[in-house]
C-alpha cells in the first residue's frame, strides 16, 4: 500500500473512533449528487444554441423553468436552494442586510467577515450539514453560505470563495475529490459559476458577452462530464443544474434616485432592485407617507403588507418599508453618491413571477426520468429533490417534492 493511502487509512480510523455521534449508514450509499449553480442563468438561455453539454443533460433528464424566491437576488436564493426555506425564513433576506442584534454591521458580499459569520446563516440548516450529520460526506466548490459552519458542522471539504479560480481548476478539484479513497470520497458536491451573472449585469441579457459566458460555463460542464466518464461514472451520478434567478435588461427611464424622495437623515436606506427603509426615530410618519404615496417605476409596502405571494416580511431583518423597482428599474440609494447602474446592463431582484427572472433547472442521472419537461415551479422545491436523491431525512422546508415527482424514476 502506498504510504499516502496508509496515512489516509490511519486518519479515517482515527476519524471514525472520534465521531461516535455520527450515525453509520447501514444501507448502500446513494449515487453521488452534484449540485451546480450557474448564477444568473435565465431559463431561456438554454435555447440560445451555446450549451451543447447542458442540452445533453436536459434532453437525457428533466428540465423546466423555475421561479426564484423573493427577493430574486443571489444570496437569498442560493440559501433557499440548499435549505428549502424561503429567504423570509432562512434569514438571508437580501444580499445586503442589517440586524439589530449585530449593531453597526452590514452583511454584504464584499464584507467577508460577515459572509463567514455563522450568525447570519444560523436560521436554516443547509443540505450539506444534514448530509454530514447523516453519514454522507459533503464538499462545496463554492456556494453562498458554505463558508460559515452551521452549529459547528462544516462540509468535509470546502474552500473560501475565490472568484478568480479558473473553471478548469474548479472541475479538476471536484474530480480530485472523487479520486480519494472510498471512505473519504464525498457523496454530495456543490459547484458555483458566476460568469453568466457578471456578463448579464455588465452588458445586458441579450449581449454577445452573455453568449460567450454561457458557452464558457457549458464547456466547464463538459469537462466535468468527461472527467466523470473517465472514472467510469458516466450515467451513475445524479446532477442538478440550477440558477438563482434570471436577468432583465435595464430600462434607464425607470431608474429612481431615492435621494429625490427621502433624506438619509430621516431614514436608513438600503438601495437596489428591492430597497429597504428603516425610518429614524421621530421620522416614521413622514417617511411612511412619502414612500407609500403611489409613484411611477416602483411599489412600496410596509413589511406587514407585502403581497402574500412574495412570502416576505416576517423576519426581523426585513426593513420596516420595502420598495420594489419595476422590471428593468433600479432604486439608487443616496449613499451611492452619484453612481448609477449601467444603462446597457441588466439586473435581477424583481418580482419572481416575471419571465425575465425565471431560472434554469436541469436534473439528470440514474434516479431521473429522461425526457421530462416540468411546468414552472418554485425553487423551494429543489431541496426536497436533493434530500430525496441523497436519501436524507429533510428539515422542514417551505416546498415539497410534488412539483418534481414527475422527474423521478
Ligand atoms: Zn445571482
Amino acid at each position: 500500500m502506498p504510504i499516502k493511502h496508509l496515512f489516509a487509512v490511519v486518519i479515517v480510523a482515527l476519524g471514525l473512533s472520534g465521531c461516535a455521534a455520527m450515525p453509520k449508514r447501514e444501507a448502500a450509499q446513494p449515487p453521488l449528487l452534484i449540485l451546480v449553480s450557474i448564477d444568473g442563468f435565465r431559463a431561456d438561455y438554454l435555447e440560445r444554441g451555446e450549451t451543447p453539454n447542458l442540452r445533453t443533460l436536459a434532453d437525457g433528464g428533466a428540465t423546466g423553468g423555475m421561479r426564484p424566491s423573493f427577493p430574486s437576488l443571489t444570496f437569498p436564493n442560493h440559501f433557499t436552494l440548499v435549505t428549502g426555506q424561503r429567504p423570509d425564513r432562512n434569514g438571508i433576506v437580501n444580499n445586503t442586510m442589517r440586524d439589530d442584534r449585530k449593531p453597526g454591521v452590514t452583511f454584504k458580499m464584499s464584507n467577508l467577515d460577515a459572509v463567514r459569520d455563522a450568525f447570519w446563516w444560523d436560521d436554516a440548516k443547509p443540505v450539506w450539514t444534514s448530509a454530514e450529520e447523516q453519514g454522507v460526506k459533503a464538499a462545496t466548490m463554492f456556494w453562498p453560505g458554505s463558508e460559515a459552519a452551521h452549529k459547528g458542522v462544516r462540509p468535509s471539504y470546502w474552500l473560501p470563495y475565490q472568484e478568480d479560480m479558473p473553471h478548469a481548476e474548479r472541475v479538476s478539484r471536484v474530480l480530485g475529490w472523487l479520486d480519494l479513497p472510498e471512505a473519504e470520497r464525498p457523496g454530495f458536491i456543490t459547484m458555483y459559476f458566476s460568469d453568466v451573472d457578471h456578463a448579464g449585469h455588465d452588458h445586458g441579457p441579450e449581449s454577445p458577452e452573455v453568449d460567450a459566458a454561457i458557452a464558457k460555463v457549458d464547456a466547464a460542464i463538459g469537462e466535468l462530464r468527461a472527467g466523470l466518464k473517465a472514472r467510469g461514472l458516466d450515467g451513475k451520478v445524479n446532477i442538478i443544474v440550477v440558477s438563482d434567478h434570471g436577468m432583465a435588461k435595464h430600462k434607464p427611464e425607470k431608474f429612481v434616485r431615492l435621494a429625490d424622495l427621502v433624506s438619509a437623515d430621516s431614514t436608513d436606506i438600503l438601495g437596489g432592485q428591492v430597497a429597504g427603509f428603516n425610518p429614524r426615530p421621530g421620522h416614521e410618519a413622514e417617511v411612511t407617507r412619502i414612500l407609500l404615496t403611489p409613484r411611477p417605476n416602483m411599489q412600496c409596502w410596509p413589511k406587514e403588507k407585502i403581497p402574500a405571494r412574495f412570502h416576505y416580511g416576517k423576519h426581523r431583518r426585513v426593513p420596516k418599508i420595502i420598495c420594489l423597482a419595476d422590471v428593468g428599474g433600479y432604486l439608487v440609494a443616496p449613499s451611492n453618491d452619484g453612481w448609477m447602474p449601467k444603462p446597457e446592463g441588466g439586473s435581477h431582484g424583481y418580482d419572481p413571477a416575471v419571465p425575465e427572472m425565471r431560472a434554469i433547472f436541469i436534473a439528470n442521472g440514474p434516479d431521473i426520468r429522461p425526457g421530462v419537461t416540468l411546468p414552472v415551479f418554485d425553487n423551494v422545491d429543489v431541496y426536497s429533490l436533493e434530500t430525496r436523491l441523497l436519501r436524507l431525512k429533510p428539515e422542514r422546508g417551505d416546498g415539497s417534492l410534488a412539483s418534481l415527482k414527475p422527474a423521478l424514476k
